[in-house]
Protein backbone atom coordinates (compact mmCIF):
# COMPACT_ATOMS: atom_id res chain seq x y z
CA UNK A 1 0.00 0.00 0.00
CA UNK A 2 1.41 3.73 -0.44
CA UNK A 3 0.08 6.57 0.60
CA UNK A 4 0.86 9.77 -1.52
CA UNK A 5 0.90 13.23 0.21
CA UNK A 6 -0.13 15.78 -1.86
CA UNK A 7 1.93 18.95 -2.13
CA UNK A 8 1.28 21.59 -0.77
CA UNK A 9 -0.93 20.72 1.94
CA UNK A 10 -1.39 22.48 5.39
CA UNK A 11 -1.00 25.00 7.25
CA UNK A 12 -0.85 28.51 4.80
CA UNK A 13 0.65 31.56 6.19
CA UNK A 14 -2.49 33.26 7.43
CA UNK A 15 -3.37 30.15 9.90
CA UNK A 16 0.86 30.22 11.15
CA UNK A 17 0.81 34.35 11.78
CA UNK A 18 -3.07 33.57 13.38
CA UNK A 19 -1.49 30.69 15.66
CA UNK A 20 1.86 32.40 16.46
CA UNK A 21 -0.14 35.88 17.21
CA UNK A 22 -2.19 34.22 20.37
CA UNK A 23 1.05 32.29 21.57
CA UNK A 24 2.66 35.34 21.38
CA UNK A 25 0.56 37.38 22.71
CA UNK A 26 0.03 34.70 25.80
CA UNK A 27 3.47 35.01 25.84
CA UNK A 28 4.32 38.46 26.26
CA UNK A 29 0.72 39.63 28.19
CA UNK A 30 0.14 36.44 30.27
CA UNK A 31 -2.57 34.13 30.28
CA UNK A 32 -5.88 34.72 29.85
CA UNK A 33 -5.88 36.08 26.04
CA UNK A 34 -9.12 36.58 25.07
CA UNK A 35 -10.24 35.06 20.81
CA UNK A 36 -12.90 36.28 19.44
CA UNK A 37 -14.32 32.94 17.10
CA UNK A 38 -12.04 29.75 16.94
CA UNK A 39 -8.63 31.78 16.00
CA UNK A 40 -8.72 29.34 12.40
CA UNK A 41 -11.10 26.37 11.94
CA UNK A 42 -9.24 23.50 13.89
CA UNK A 43 -10.20 21.87 17.02
CA UNK A 44 -6.88 20.68 17.57
CA UNK A 45 -5.43 23.65 16.82
CA UNK A 46 -8.20 25.52 19.39
CA UNK A 47 -7.59 22.98 22.28
CA UNK A 48 -3.61 23.58 22.00
CA UNK A 49 -4.08 27.17 22.32
CA UNK A 50 -6.83 26.74 24.85
CA UNK A 51 -4.54 24.34 26.84
CA UNK A 52 -1.61 27.51 26.81
CA UNK A 53 -3.79 30.16 27.97
CA UNK A 54 -6.02 31.14 25.39
CA UNK A 55 -10.22 31.53 26.03
CA UNK A 56 -12.23 31.59 22.83
CA UNK A 57 -15.18 33.83 22.47
CA UNK A 58 -18.06 33.87 20.15
CA UNK A 59 -19.03 37.53 20.82
CA UNK A 60 -17.06 40.97 22.56
CA UNK A 61 -19.68 41.05 24.98
CA UNK A 62 -18.23 38.07 26.99
CA UNK A 63 -14.53 39.36 27.46
CA UNK A 64 -13.71 41.53 30.46
CA UNK A 65 -13.47 45.21 29.68
CA UNK A 66 -9.97 46.46 28.91
CA UNK A 67 -8.72 42.57 28.22
CA UNK A 68 -5.79 41.72 25.42
CA UNK A 69 -8.46 40.27 22.60
CA UNK A 70 -7.13 38.41 19.30
CA UNK A 71 -9.57 38.85 16.17
CA UNK A 72 -9.49 35.90 13.99
CA UNK A 73 -7.90 35.55 11.00
CA UNK A 74 -11.37 35.24 9.03
CA UNK A 75 -11.43 39.12 9.66
CA UNK A 76 -14.37 41.02 11.40
CA UNK A 77 -17.45 43.72 10.38
CA UNK A 78 -16.78 47.60 11.55
CA UNK A 79 -19.50 46.68 13.50
CA UNK A 80 -17.08 44.23 15.90
CA UNK A 81 -14.42 46.13 15.67
CA UNK A 82 -16.49 49.54 17.05
CA UNK A 83 -17.68 46.85 19.83
CA UNK A 84 -14.48 46.10 21.02
CA UNK A 85 -13.49 49.89 21.05
CA UNK A 86 -16.80 51.07 23.28
CA UNK A 87 -15.30 47.78 25.75
CA UNK A 88 -11.91 49.37 25.97
CA UNK A 89 -10.47 46.23 24.96
CA UNK A 90 -6.88 46.25 23.96
CA UNK A 91 -6.96 44.47 20.42
CA UNK A 92 -4.74 42.51 18.43
CA UNK A 93 -6.33 41.75 14.96
CA UNK A 94 -5.03 38.25 13.58
CA UNK A 95 -6.98 38.75 10.14
CA UNK A 96 -4.93 37.26 7.43
CA UNK A 97 -3.84 40.14 5.11
CA UNK A 98 -5.64 38.49 2.12
CA UNK A 99 -8.80 38.66 3.95
CA UNK A 100 -7.91 42.55 5.18
CA UNK A 101 -7.19 43.38 1.33
CA UNK A 102 -11.00 41.57 -0.24
CA UNK A 103 -12.44 43.84 3.10
CA UNK A 104 -10.19 47.18 1.41
CA UNK A 105 -11.56 45.87 -1.93
CA UNK A 106 -15.00 45.97 -0.91
CA UNK A 107 -14.87 49.57 0.94
CA UNK A 108 -13.59 51.01 -2.94
CA UNK A 109 -16.28 49.97 -4.78
CA UNK A 110 -18.49 51.38 -2.19
CA UNK A 111 -17.04 54.68 -2.10
CA UNK A 112 -17.38 54.93 -6.27
CA UNK A 113 -20.53 53.74 -5.71
CA UNK A 114 -21.28 50.61 -7.05
CA UNK A 115 -23.80 47.79 -5.80
CA UNK A 116 -21.27 45.13 -4.55
CA UNK A 117 -21.84 41.25 -4.93
CA UNK A 118 -20.00 38.87 -2.71
CA UNK A 119 -19.67 35.20 -3.80
CA UNK A 120 -19.50 33.33 -0.56
CA UNK A 121 -20.99 30.65 1.98
CA UNK A 122 -23.98 31.91 3.90
CA UNK A 123 -22.95 32.05 7.60
CA UNK A 124 -19.42 31.61 7.04
CA UNK A 125 -17.51 34.35 10.10
CA UNK A 126 -14.96 35.22 6.84
CA UNK A 127 -18.43 36.32 4.53
CA UNK A 128 -19.92 38.26 7.88
CA UNK A 129 -16.50 40.01 8.45
CA UNK A 130 -16.50 41.43 4.56
CA UNK A 131 -20.39 41.68 4.36
CA UNK A 132 -19.64 44.10 7.37
CA UNK A 133 -17.40 46.21 5.90
CA UNK A 134 -19.89 47.95 3.85
CA UNK A 135 -22.35 50.13 5.24
CA UNK A 136 -24.51 49.63 1.92
CA UNK A 137 -26.42 46.30 1.57
CA UNK A 138 -24.55 43.35 0.28
CA UNK A 139 -25.53 40.80 -2.30
CA UNK A 140 -24.72 37.41 -1.29
CA UNK A 141 -24.38 35.27 -4.04
CA UNK A 142 -23.71 31.56 -2.50
CA UNK A 143 -24.39 29.12 -5.91
CA UNK A 144 -25.01 29.15 -9.47
CA UNK A 145 -28.64 29.84 -9.03
CA UNK A 146 -28.39 32.56 -7.40
CA UNK A 147 -26.20 34.24 -10.06
CA UNK A 148 -28.90 33.28 -11.95
CA UNK A 149 -31.88 34.83 -10.04
CA UNK A 150 -29.98 37.97 -8.22
CA UNK A 151 -31.54 40.80 -9.21
CA UNK A 152 -29.71 44.34 -9.13
CA UNK A 153 -31.05 47.61 -8.96
CA UNK A 154 -28.47 49.17 -11.24
CA UNK A 155 -26.12 46.80 -13.60
CA UNK A 156 -24.43 49.84 -14.77
CA UNK A 157 -22.76 50.27 -11.54
CA UNK A 158 -22.11 46.53 -10.05
CA UNK A 159 -19.09 45.04 -8.77
CA UNK A 160 -18.13 41.97 -7.22
CA UNK A 161 -15.58 40.17 -4.45
CA UNK A 162 -14.84 36.44 -3.70
CA UNK A 163 -14.70 34.87 -0.49
CA UNK A 164 -10.71 33.71 -0.40
CA UNK A 165 -11.74 30.01 0.37
CA UNK A 166 -13.98 29.32 -2.46
CA UNK A 167 -13.36 26.62 -4.79
CA UNK A 168 -11.58 27.89 -8.45
CA UNK A 169 -13.94 25.90 -10.77
CA UNK A 170 -17.22 26.93 -9.01
CA UNK A 171 -16.43 30.30 -8.57
CA UNK A 172 -15.22 30.91 -12.27
CA UNK A 173 -18.91 29.32 -13.16
CA UNK A 174 -20.08 31.91 -11.30
CA UNK A 175 -18.63 34.51 -12.05
CA UNK A 176 -19.27 33.71 -15.70
CA UNK A 177 -23.04 33.36 -15.09
CA UNK A 178 -23.16 37.09 -13.10
CA UNK A 179 -20.80 38.06 -15.98
CA UNK A 180 -22.64 37.24 -18.74
CA UNK A 181 -26.03 38.83 -17.17
CA UNK A 182 -24.25 42.10 -16.16
CA UNK A 183 -21.82 43.25 -18.91
CA UNK A 184 -20.66 46.32 -17.23
CA UNK A 185 -19.98 44.36 -13.90
CA UNK A 186 -16.55 45.25 -12.31
CA UNK A 187 -14.11 42.47 -12.05
CA UNK A 188 -10.44 40.95 -12.16
CA UNK A 189 -10.00 37.65 -13.20
CA UNK A 190 -13.08 35.44 -11.59
CA UNK A 191 -11.25 34.12 -9.06
CA UNK A 192 -8.70 37.24 -8.31
CA UNK A 193 -9.76 37.68 -4.28
CA UNK A 194 -8.93 33.36 -4.32
CA UNK A 195 -6.03 32.94 -1.75
CA UNK A 196 -2.69 31.33 -3.25
CA UNK A 197 -2.95 28.98 -0.53
CA UNK A 198 -6.35 27.97 -1.57
CA UNK A 199 -5.79 27.36 -5.31
CA UNK A 200 -2.41 25.42 -4.66
CA UNK A 201 -4.31 23.19 -2.52
CA UNK A 202 -6.69 22.41 -4.56
CA UNK A 203 -4.21 22.38 -7.71
CA UNK A 204 -2.43 19.56 -5.65
CA UNK A 205 -5.42 17.34 -4.86
CA UNK A 206 -6.51 17.70 -8.89
CA UNK A 207 -3.31 16.13 -9.65
CA UNK A 208 -3.17 13.83 -6.51
CA UNK A 209 -6.79 12.22 -7.48
CA UNK A 210 -5.03 11.01 -11.07
CA UNK A 211 -2.82 8.87 -9.13
CA UNK A 212 -4.84 7.45 -5.90
CA UNK A 213 -7.87 5.14 -5.14
CA UNK A 214 -8.97 7.04 -2.59
CA UNK A 215 -9.20 10.56 -0.56
CA UNK A 216 -8.33 11.52 2.17
CA UNK A 217 -8.67 15.43 3.23
CA UNK A 218 -7.53 16.49 7.46
CA UNK A 219 -9.56 19.38 8.25
CA UNK A 220 -12.93 20.94 10.33
CA UNK A 221 -16.10 20.24 9.40
CA UNK A 222 -16.41 24.25 9.28
CA UNK A 223 -13.20 24.32 6.72
CA UNK A 224 -14.69 26.00 3.52
CA UNK A 225 -10.94 25.25 2.00
CA UNK A 226 -11.09 21.91 3.64
CA UNK A 227 -14.16 20.34 2.17
CA UNK A 228 -13.46 22.01 -0.87
CA UNK A 229 -10.45 19.46 -1.45
CA UNK A 230 -12.88 16.74 -0.23
CA UNK A 231 -15.16 17.99 -3.31
CA UNK A 232 -12.45 17.58 -5.72
CA UNK A 233 -11.92 14.07 -4.52
CA UNK A 234 -16.05 13.57 -5.13
CA UNK A 235 -15.75 15.11 -8.60
CA UNK A 236 -12.47 12.71 -9.87
CA UNK A 237 -15.28 9.99 -8.51
CA UNK A 238 -12.82 9.10 -5.99
CA UNK A 239 -14.11 7.92 -2.73
CA UNK A 240 -13.82 10.70 -0.26
CA UNK A 241 -13.36 11.58 3.04
CA UNK A 242 -12.75 14.98 5.34
CA UNK A 243 -11.59 13.94 9.01
CA UNK A 244 -10.42 15.63 11.97
CA UNK A 245 -7.45 12.75 12.33
CA UNK A 246 -6.82 9.72 12.37
CA UNK A 247 -9.51 8.61 15.15
CA UNK A 248 -12.38 8.90 12.36
CA UNK A 249 -10.59 6.60 9.99
CA UNK A 250 -12.39 3.70 9.16
CA UNK A 251 -10.87 -0.12 8.13
CA UNK A 252 -12.66 -0.95 5.27
CA UNK A 253 -12.16 2.29 3.34
CA UNK A 254 -9.00 0.66 2.61
CA UNK A 255 -10.15 -2.70 1.52
CA UNK A 256 -8.65 -3.59 -2.19
CA UNK A 257 -6.68 0.28 -2.24
CA UNK A 258 -2.98 0.58 -3.21
CA UNK A 259 -2.76 4.27 -3.74
CA UNK A 260 -4.11 6.38 -0.59
CA UNK A 261 -3.99 10.21 -1.26
CA UNK A 262 -3.54 12.12 1.87
CA UNK A 263 -4.03 16.01 1.90
CA UNK A 264 -4.91 18.32 5.06
CA UNK A 265 -6.51 21.83 5.01
CA UNK A 266 -4.94 25.27 5.54
CA UNK A 267 -5.94 25.05 9.14
CA UNK A 268 -4.68 21.29 9.90
CA UNK A 269 -1.37 21.09 11.62
CA UNK A 270 1.43 18.46 9.99
CA UNK A 271 1.40 16.35 13.82
CA UNK A 272 -2.39 15.22 12.23
CA UNK A 273 -0.66 14.02 8.77
CA UNK A 274 1.20 11.97 10.70
CA UNK A 275 -1.49 10.47 13.00
CA UNK A 276 -3.18 9.50 9.92
CA UNK A 277 -0.24 7.59 8.25
CA UNK A 278 0.71 5.82 11.46
CA UNK A 279 -2.82 4.94 11.74
CA UNK A 280 -3.05 3.45 8.25
CA UNK A 281 0.24 1.62 8.71
CA UNK A 282 -1.67 0.01 12.23
CA UNK A 283 -4.59 -0.96 9.97
CA UNK A 284 -2.49 -2.39 6.97
CA UNK A 285 -2.06 -5.63 6.52
CA UNK A 286 0.84 -4.70 4.68
CA UNK A 287 4.04 -2.14 4.03
CA UNK A 288 2.87 0.95 3.47
CA UNK A 289 5.40 3.37 1.66
CA UNK A 290 4.84 7.19 1.88
CA UNK A 291 6.21 9.92 -0.59
CA UNK A 292 5.35 13.37 -1.16
CA UNK A 293 4.06 14.21 -4.95
CA UNK A 294 5.85 16.99 -7.28
CA UNK A 295 4.49 20.18 -6.01
CA UNK A 296 4.99 23.49 -5.54
CA UNK A 297 7.08 25.11 -2.79
CA UNK A 298 5.27 27.79 -0.84
CA UNK A 299 7.53 30.85 0.29
CA UNK A 300 4.77 33.03 1.88
CA UNK A 301 5.05 34.84 4.77
CA UNK A 302 3.12 37.72 7.08
CA UNK A 303 4.97 39.41 9.61
CA UNK A 304 3.21 39.17 13.18
CA UNK A 305 0.63 41.99 13.82
CA UNK A 306 3.19 44.74 15.58
CA UNK A 307 1.76 44.61 19.24
CA UNK A 308 3.16 41.28 19.50
CA UNK A 309 6.53 41.30 17.20
CA UNK A 310 9.00 42.09 20.27
S1 LIG B 1 -6.52 30.23 3.53
FE1 LIG B 1 -5.70 32.03 2.46
S2 LIG B 1 -6.99 33.75 3.13
FE2 LIG B 1 -7.33 32.04 4.58
S3 LIG B 1 -5.86 32.40 6.23
FE3 LIG B 1 -4.84 31.07 4.74
S4 LIG B 1 -3.69 32.48 3.38
FE4 LIG B 1 -5.23 33.69 4.50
Amino acid sequence: MNIILAKPRGFCAGVTRAIETVEKAIAKFGAPVYVRHEIVHNKFVVESLRKKGAIFVTEVDQIPVGAITIFSAHGVSDRVEEDAAIRGLDVIDATCPLVSKVHREAKKYEDEGYEIILIGHRGHPEVEGTRGRVKKEVILVTNEEDARNVEIKNPEKIAYVTQTTLSVDDTKKIASILEARFPKMQQGLATKDICYATQNRQDAVRSLCSIVDVLLVIGAQNSSNSNRLRDLGEESGLPSYLISGAEDLKDEWFANVENIGLTAGASAPEILVQGVINRIKEISKSDVAVSDMEGITENVFFALPRKVRK
